[in-house]
């Protein structure tokens, strides 16, 4: 993306958080920038404006901060991918595996419509079992997922290429 550099540049890494040996990339900089975040917005914007999306679906909880106003700006649906236990209506689970354990991912059952095209947005792909969740959920409820999108891939981590072997396009403002 255009804005790459610039957004990469306010966002903060946090060294040894949650725990040693951990570099936790902290995008509350980029939150407060308002300049920097109407960049990150108008990026996202630019490149799905076209696409004829239906619904973005936003992780839990980050997702939700470039979700919402994104689904604004395209005037589609804004869907909430959340953790378990927090969506109230009936709901559909994926269960991935984590470095360690494991975590769970909900959707609504009437989230959207059989052929309904998705955008799935998070603020960070790392090994990429968040966004692959997300997806198999928008699929086993006859979405199409027309992409997968990040502020920030983490390449390294081999999330953005595990998406794509599952057959998923991936986007990300900066790595
Ligand atoms: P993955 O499932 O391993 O790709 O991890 C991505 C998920 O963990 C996303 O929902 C992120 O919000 C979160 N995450 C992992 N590492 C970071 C980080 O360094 N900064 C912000 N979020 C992170």
């Amino acid at each position: 993306s255009v804005y790459g550099d610039y957004i990469k540049s306010v966002i903060r890494t946090v060294r040894n958080w949650p725990e040693p040996g951990v570099n936790f990339r902290d995008i509350t900089p980029l939150l407060q920038n308002s300049a920097a975040f109407r960049k990150l917005i108008d990026s996202f914007v630019h490149r799905y404006q076209e696409l004829e999306i239906d619904a973005i679906a936003a992780i839990d909880a980050r997702g939700f901060i470039i979700g919402a106003p994104l689904a604004y700006e395209l005037g589609c649906s804004f869907v909430p991918v959340r953790k378990k236990g927090k969506l109230p209506f009936k709901t559909i689970s994926e269960t991935y595996k984590l470095e360690y354990g494991e975590s769970t991912v909900e959707l609504h059952s009437d989230a959207f419509r059989p052929k309904d095209r998705i955008l799935i947005v998070d603020d960070l792909i790392a090994t990429g079992g968040t966004m692959l969740a997300a997806a198999k959920l928008i699929e086993r409820s006859g979405g199409l997922v027309v992409e997968t999108a990040g502020i920030i891939d983490l390449p390294e981590l081999g999330g953005s290429k595990r998406i794509r072997e599952a057959g998923h396009s991936v986007f990300a403002v900066c790595s």
